[in-house]
């Protein structure tokens, strides 16, 4: 299989130099030359194959040439080792046609855990392969830097430097971060606030002497790598409501456009999926786009769901590409346009597409509150970010976007213990964390700590990787 750019000016080239490269040196994002399609009779095969064997026969259509289906699967399984619940990505009923997607039994407990996992030995072996060594450097506001340094610790060919703004992430996700304990994985509280750790990294990726002495990488969700394992859970709960022969319709809780465009890819690759809900919270830029064709940036607004405070969806320029037709040069325009202004609008015959594919509803903090109160009432503890996705299926079922009968699943990206306070004040209780982190708050703390300077992250890499 082979991988291009968005903006037309790289690739194509193969799967593993996609992975290693992260962005496209056109600034692009890397997507393959085509998507791979089951036939019907293909799909009813899939059925009764566990997870890491769905997992191998659809993630090997996207490295054809380089991993095949039995090696493939032997990393998923590997991956998926660790997660607490057999069915890695369990299905639960809540009400009516509404059913939830559980993805926060991984160490991490959110669904980073499922690409990061996979990620982390994706790398190993392209590392191997090509005989070198990394540095993986990545700024963090929560859930992707714990599930990065859970995923690569431990990882010969790979040294791990996640920064975070100091004092600025949940005690669970510091000591999530903090508490990997193992060499080459490196927590770094930075003393600044998230744009300063963003603008550190993208510093160093720009200091090109830097950056290949040390083999600089990057893990964060514009790497196509991190996408394809996040396609098979679509499939999987698709395949237990009775797909090829039932619709299914999704809802993604969505920040950054990653989940719900694997969601796109899936039907891209033959899954019946009647309707892709976007679920925003009052960062509702994407809701706000599908409403009248325009992307206007406006300022980011914390909210109950942190991990969705997101106002330029770095992912959206995947779906972009597909709906100007593929046309590299337009998107390159455009997000440059974008980048200038703050704003671009779409033709309406490119609207018309997406508005078959997707529907986007927004939920503010008040309504998350009651939506979690509300679930409560139906048997289930949801998170925030849940909450704005199961909100946005109910009302997505009710006003007919989604026909009655239809089976609608609503991604459950974390754990509800690890935003306990938003649940607190909707239920009343605190929920507990799960038993592999009941200790978390009691283990050790090893992290470093750095002025919010390009300089002094620099020099603290260049101190601490294992030199081979
Ligand atoms: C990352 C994250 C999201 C947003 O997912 P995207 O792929 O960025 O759209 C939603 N909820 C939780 C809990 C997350 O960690």
């Amino acid at each position: 299989m082979e991988y291009i750019s968005t903006r037309g000016k790289d690739g194509p080239l193969g799967y593993e130099q996609a992975l290693l490269s992260g962005l496209a040196r056109d600034g692009g994002l890397y997507l393959p030359v085509s998507y791979p399609r089951f036939e019907e009779n293909e799909i009813s095969e899939m059925a009764g194959l566990s997870y890491a064997e769905l997992a191998g026969r659809i993630m090997a259509r996207f490295t054809k040439g380089e991993i095949d289906e039995g090696e493939m699967t032997a990393m998923a399984a590997d991956a998926y080792a660790g997660f607490t619940d057999p069915d890695v990505a369990p299905l639960k009923h809540l009400t009516g046609d509404i059913h939830v997607l559980e993805l926060f039994h991984g160490p991490t407990i959110a669904f980073k855990d499922y690409a990061m996992q996979f990620l982390s030995r994706a790398f190993d072996r392209a590392l191997q392969s090509a005989g070198r060594q990394a540095v993986i450097l990545g700024a963090t506001s929560g859930d992707t830097g714990s599930a990065a340094l859970e995923a690569f610790q431990g990882r010969e060919a790979v040294d791990i430097f996640i920064l975070f703004p100091d004092g600025r992430v949940s005690p669970v996700q510091q000591r999530q971060m903090t508490s990997v304990d193992a060499a080459g994985a490196h927590a770094v509280a930075v003393a600044g606030d998230f744009d300063d750790c963003q603008a550190i990294v993208k510093s160093l990726f720009n200091d090109h002497g830097f950056r290949d002495k040390v083999g600089l990488s990057a893990v964060n969700s514009i790497n196509w790598a991190r996408l394809m394992p996040q396609i098979v859970y679509y499939f999987k709960a698709a395949l237990e409501l009775g797909a090829p022969d039932q619709k299914v319709a999704f809802s993604v809780p969505t920040g950054n456009f990653g989940n719900v465009f694997a969601g796109y890819v899936a039907m891209q690759m033959g899954l019946p999926v009647e309707r892709l809900i976007i679920a925003s919270n009052r960062n509702d830029i994407l809701t706000r786009f599908f409403e009248n064709g325009a992307m206007q940036r406006e300022t980011v607004t914390p909210s109950l769901s942190p991990s969705m405070d997101i106002q330029v969806s770095s992912n959206f320029e995947r779906l972009l590409f597909e709906l100007l037709g593929r046309d590299g040069a337009k998107v390159a325009e455009i997000m440059a346009r974008f980048a200038e202004t703050g704003q671009f609008d779409l033709p309406a015959e490119a609207m018309k597409a997406a508005h078959g594919e997707f529907a986007a509803y927004r939920l503010d903090d008040e309504g998350t509150v009651a939506e979690i109160a509300a679930s409560a009432a139906d048997g289930m503890v949801l998170d925030p970010h849940s909450a704005v996705g199961v909100s946005a299926a109910r009302r997505a079922v009710a006003d007919g976007t989604v026909p009655a009968g239809t089976p609608v699943v609503a991604l459950a990206c974390a754990h509800p213990a690890k935003f306990d306070g938003a649940v607190a004040q909707a239920t009343g209780t605190p929920p507990a964390l799960p038993p592999h982190l009941a200790d978390l708050m009691n283990r050790r703390e090893k992290m470093h700590h750095a002025d919010a300077t390009a300089d002094a992250v620099r020099d603290l890499v260049l101190a601490k990787r294992r030199d081979v």
